[in-house]
């Protein structure tokens, strides 16, 4: 067996240990004699299972008491409608248009309520994040709408914008667990897992209670994507992506393991300073996004021509560093390096981007 190294956007790599330990777990869980897969999501094993990834989740995150954690799924597409469908009791909302991900949130939104767009970084590609210290937000608008790491352009919100007490909502799909948050600051907080926690399929959404205590804004809202429902029901109000949830329990104990999110932190950083700062440096290679507003989970890349950059991604495909081409929107290269991108794995990538440089140069 050889694992390659996997810099793919999502679904991403995940920690081996987790990997090792589900294989362990595979037909008999436990000893209950079957597989997490074939259990009923009523049983006791698997009532343990999903407290204990509530719970843990909770620790990592520092979630207060009054946020419910609910596990969902349909893909964070699916939540691009659940949030105004939820939210929207004025039926306004503004958005900031950083990325692709955040424009098809707004464009969804836009069926059910008016959603304004308050600030765009469109006219560069998205290549920055826009200045939200002092935007025109409206009166009534029920909330402000952010993508906080965008996966991509490979940009982050290194501060929150200033949303004029209105509840800031934010879709931290790829950079979840990443870093500590402080989960005060926001309305909800929600992000499909596959990008760094688990297998696709499973979405998490943590919402302040007071958001949702009268149901969802639009009374037409499926029950599937009611969030006060979902919760009232310990997120078992329907048969939840079981496996799914049971691979994010372990990849949170993971994390706690290694020592919480400071530590994700300073692990993240290391890894994104080196990739970074031979982008600085190298004659070649050049990063895409103003330094400011780096990610430190998605890296776009380029070398300037489009046929050098397929000879790059073929070449380190061959190499073992795999899944490196940038987003078809964008061309380039993009390494994404989330939380179980061993540091390595990215030493490892600059090397072979060095030799590259040396023999194309
Ligand atoms: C991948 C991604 C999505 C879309 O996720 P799906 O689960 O495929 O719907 C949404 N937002 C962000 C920030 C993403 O990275």
């Amino acid at each position: 067996m050889s694992r390659v190294y996997n810099f793919s956007a999502g679904p991403a790599v995940l920690p081996e240990e987790v990997l090792e330990e589900a294989r362990d777990e595979m037909l008999d869980y436990k000893g209950t004699g079957m597989s997490v897969m074939e259990m009923s999501h009523r049983s006791k094993a698997y009532d343990t299972i999903i407290k204990e990834a509530e719970q843990d989740l909770r620790d990592l995150m520092n979630i207060p008491d009054n946020y419910k954690v609910i596990f969902l799924q349909g893909g964070a597409s699916l939540l691009f409608a659940g949030v105004p469908m939820n939210l929207m009791k004025n039926g306004k909302a503004a958005y900031i248009i950083t990325g692709q991900w955040a424009k098809k949130a707004y464009q969804e939104a836009q069926k059910y309520g008016e959603a304004v767009s308050v600030a765009s970084s469109a006219d560069k590609t998205f290549s920055y994040i826009p200045d939200c210290s002092d935007l025109d937000i409206p009166e009534d608008a029920d909330y402000v709408y952010i993508c906080e790491n965008n996966t991509i352009y490979g940009t982050k919100f290194k501060t929150l914008p200033n949303t004029k007490g209105k509840e800031l909502v934010a879709d931290v799909s790829s950079c979840f667990l990443s870093e500590p948050v402080d989960v005060t600051k926001y309305g909800v907080i929600y992000g499909g897992v596959q990008k760094n926690v688990g297998p696709s399929g499973v979405q998490v959404v943590i919402v302040r209670e007071d958001l949702i205590a009268d149901g969802p804004a639009l009374k037409y809202t499926p029950t599937m994507m009611d969030w006060k429902i979902q919760a009232d029901n310990d997120s078992l109000y329907n048969t939840p992506p079981c496996y799914g949830i049971y691979i994010c329990g372990k990849v949170f104990k993971w994390i706690k393991k290694m020592g919480g999110l400071e530590a994700m932190k300073a692990h993240n950083e290391k890894k994104a300073k080196i990739l970074y700062d031979f982008l600085d440096e190298s004659k070649l290679f050049k990063g895409t996004v103003a330094p400011e507003d780096r990610s430190l989970m998605n890296v776009p890349f380029v070398t300037g021509n489009e046929e050098l950059d397929k000879k790059f991604v073929a070449e380190a495909t061959k190499a073992g560093f795999v899944n490196l081409k940038g987003h078809r929107t964008v061309g380039g290269m993009r390494a994404s390096i989330y939380n179980a991108m061993p540091i390595e794995g990215v030493e490892k990538l600059v090397d072979f981007m060095k030799k590259f440089e040396e023999e194309n140069a």
